[in-house]
């Protein structure tokens, strides 16, 4: 069995204005202790799945084939942390590593930490882009310019990490269709292997969100383009990422062939992975835990020689299922009818029926999957479909 590995890295250099992710603005000083903490979880995660009741031989067996330092900034943390972190990994684990992903700023990189990247065994970053306009950047909060993105991406490939994901966001503040036209040219000039494209999640969870649903007007949040050019906006960069080459196999990613996130992958296939560090989640199959956010009480507890997490849950047989259909829709292979629970299957035959003649979804026998057309308006589909 194969296994992936997820580092959370929750810090990063300022809060991004539309962000809803629990990362924080701390010292660089907490740094090194915190990759400390980190180190420390994977060296000891045998002991403390067992005292928490989680992990298994399938999982203590398993070979870890990615990695992934997500954040958070994983990209602010000295080149050493993050070696060794990679170094704990080898050490605790049967390892083969195809794919070790940093998601990096483009204002981070530099040719010393690219070069000490690649002498890690980092072979992908995924740059958090998000836009190519600087009034766009600028109005969300964030610490890049244009131009760093066009520093950062040769920095890389000369220092041998060849496989670069870049994320765009539509609904930015101050986004037009003829700027998220430019964005996607100047991605598709830069030719990454792997595009990631999120739209702008409207809730209580960001300064952004908030203030768009108490219709204020903080944080730009009455330039933030309608719904109507939102969902234009993905269609148009489906139609265009597909005539240049780009696969679409997940609802925000595309990749050239051969370059699907095999880490990603693992989410969406319901494959197991460990998550180490603070607000890092963990499936074994059988099992979900999250650690808890803070990170002050994550090392806390590492100190004191228990799991930190915050949250353990058996995954039951409604669960899993909903889950099968839920993750198996983002993907645009879809789900296979036959491969599910076959009395399941039967329950979900009206529901289908009439989201088929919605045209929300296709069905090809037992193939079932989210129409194209219809990928921005997906949540519908899963609300329908779990209700
Ligand atoms: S860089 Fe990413 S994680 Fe950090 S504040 Fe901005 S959106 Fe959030």
């Amino acid at each position: 069995m194969n296994l992936g590995i997820y580092i959370q890295v929750p810090f990063c250099q300022t809060k991004c204005t539309y962000c809803n992710f629990h990362t924080g603005v701390v010292s660089t000083e907490k740094y090194a202790p915190y990759a400390q903490a980190v180190q420390q979880e994977i060296a000891n995660h045998r002991d403390f799945y067992r005292a928490a009741g989680v992990g298994s031989n399938a999982i203590e067996t398993a070979v870890v084939d990615t990695v992934y330092f997500g954040g958070g900034t994983p990209s602010l943390l000295d080149p050493a942390h993050l070696q060794n972190v990679l170094n704990e990994i080898r050490t605790s684990f049967s390892c083969e590593w195809k794919e070790v992903t940093l998601e990096a700023d483009p204002e981070t990189v530099t040719a010393e930490k690219a070069a000490a990247w690649a002498a890690a065994g980092i072979n992908r970053v995924s740059f958090g882009v998000q836009s190519f306009s600087d009034l766009e950047l600028k109005s969300s909060g964030r610490m890049h310019h244009r131009d760093d993105v066009y520093r950062a991406a040769p920095i890389l490939r000369a220092a041998g990490i060849n496989n670069l994901s870049f994320d765009l966001i539509i609904g930015l503040p101050h986004q037009t269709a003829q700027s998220w036209r430019n964005s996607l040219d100047e991605l598709i000039a830069l030719s990454p292997e792997h595009v990631s494209i999120y739209m702008l999640e409207v809730d209580e969870g960001s300064r952004l969100g908030r203030e768009l649903i108490s219709l204020g007007t903080r944080y730009n949040a009455p330039a933030v383009p309608s719904d109507e050019q939102i969902a234009d906006s993905y269609d148009f960069a489906r139609e265009l990422l597909g005539s240049e080459g780009y696969e679409h196999y997940e609802i925000s990613n595309w990749a050239k062939p051969h370059f699907a996130s095999q880490h990603n992958l693992k989410y969406w296939r319901r494959e197991p992975y460990l998550g180490f560090g603070a607000g890092a989640h963990s499936f074994s199959g059988a099992m979900r835990w999250a650690n808890v956010h803070d990170s002050m009480q994550y090392a806390a507890s590492i100190q004191a020689g228990t799991l930190p997490a915050g949250q353990i849950e058996e995954v039951s047989l409604q669960q899993a299922h909903e889950e099968v259909i839920f993750l198996g829709l983002r993907q645009l292979a879809g789900i296979n009818l036959s491969q599910m629970d076959s009395s399941y299957a039967r329950t979900l035959t009206d529901k289908l029926a009439s989201l088929e003649t919605a045209g929300l979804i296709e069905r090809q026998g037992e193939i079932v999957r989210l129409a194209p057309k219809k990928l921005s308006i997906s949540n519908e589909v899963f609300v329908e479909l779990l209700s």
